[in-house]
């Protein structure tokens, strides 16, 4: 059997090297690092896949984050509501712009961000509410978009988990995730449904005065060569990993089933036993991208499961091991434990499987026997 790993990059890869090696050779011989045509051909390339106008492509998830808060001239004090469980990441820069996080429990069933306690948690200082579309599951954007629109408040995505997947409204129609918001951030981190080789992230938007202002922001705040009109940062793609991008993005779609296709294999084996709930899904729907596969283990040893996992060579991990709100950086007097039940729940119970596009059948049994034979 081939060695099982939380994510298989190698495996994927050695299928597209020769594409891949090319695509970086073009880089290296017509030494465009920054801002080259791979670039530019990126972003119209997934303006395109996402049926959106704009796409900002910066220097990692973090920044783009923050450059799509900075966008949106949010003051200091100005509230953003967002997850308590979530990667730190989109907590991180709301505090870093000097922004107050407000955070809000998930709910069970989707483990995103609870539409019940964004709703208590708007006061008259808020301004934004930062929905995650945690481990590849679209958060309810019909709703957060609803509460936004009644409240006057922006909705920035953190799609760094869920690129790819669609969003499903009552009216039928999809769009996808990330798109749906005033201001999308996404990840490129290898181990992200689209990954490069090295750090990458974009910001998406349909709103072009928006858009015009963020290209400013990650080149300095510069418009016309060394006028700087706003503040800014430097945060770009480099032509290299927008090189690898090229090749990756028109397999996402392929990534994505063969991540779906492992979860439902997974979900076949767990199904219906009592220590276990699976991740809910819709086979036919494309709403779930499985970032992650990740597990609740009620009534046993959630700890000891994994322990008997690694020790059996299987990689697995706890995402996330503590809410946002108990960590040090981000406590606040104002949060009481009782509001975050679920929070407090799940990181109790989570368990997070190897989940990515090159897991075997044989792999994946060998994982689900492991996990049931633990739990008998
Ligand atoms: C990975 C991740 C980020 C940050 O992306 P980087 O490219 O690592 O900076 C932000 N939010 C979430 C939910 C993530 O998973």
């Amino acid at each position: 059997m081939k060695k099982i790993q939380m994510v298989d990059l190698k495996s994927q890869y050695d299928k597209i090297a020769a594409v891949v090696n090319a695509s970086i050779q073009e880089v290296l011989d017509t030494n465009t690092y920054i801002n080259g045509p791979q670039v530019h051909q990126f972003q119209k390339s997934l303006e395109e896949y996402l049926d959106v106008k704009h796409v900002i492509p910066c220097a990692n998830g973090t920044d783009a984050l923050q450059i799509a808060m900075m966008g949106l001239d949010l003051k200091p004090g100005d509230e953003v509501i967002t997850a308590d469980f979530t990667f730190a990441a989109t907590v991180e820069v709301i505090a870093l712009l000097q922004l107050t996080p407000v955070l809000v429990d998930v709910d069970m069933h989707n483990m995103n961000i609870s539409i019940e306690g964004i709703k208590k948690a708007i006061t008259p200082k808020t301004r934004a509410i930062v929905p995650v579309h945690l481990f590849g599951r679209t958060a309810n954007m019909e709703a957060i978009m609803a509460i936004a629109a009644a409240h006057n408040l922006y909705v920035i995505e953190d799609n760094a988990q869920a690129i790819g997947g669609n969003c499903k409204f009552s009216n039928g129609t999809k769009k996808k995730a990330g798109t749906i918001g005033h201001v999308g951030a996404t990840s490129f981190f290898p181990s992200k449904n689209l990954g490069c080789y090295g750090d990458g992230g974009a910001i998406f938007t349909n709103d072009d005065a928006l858009a015009h202002k963020l290209r400013g922001i990650v080149n300095h705040g510069m418009y016309e060569r060394y006028h700087h009109d706003v503040v800014g940062v430097n945060s770009r793609l480099d032509s290299i990993q927008a090189a690898v991008l090229n090749v990756k993005l028109p397999l996402l779609d392929q990534y994505n089933n063969a991540r779906r296709s492992a979860a439902v294999k997974y979900n076949a084996a767990f199904l219906g036993h009592s220590n276990i709930i699976v991740p809910f899904f819709d086979e036919n729907e494309d709403d779930y991208v499985f970032h992650q596969y990740t597990l609740r283990i009620i009534d046993a040893d959630r700890n000891g499961l994994m322990q008997h996992l690694l020790d059996k060579g299987i990689p697995c991990a706890i995402y996330y091991p503590i809410p946002l709100h108990s960590q040090k950086a981000y406590a606040d007097a104002r949060y009481k434990e009782e509001d975050f039940p679920v929070t407090n729940q799940l990181v109790k119970e989570v368990i997070s499987l190897p989940m990515h596009t090159e897991l075997d059948d044989e792999q994946i049994k060998f994982i689900t026997e492991s996990v049931l034979e633990f739990l008998k």
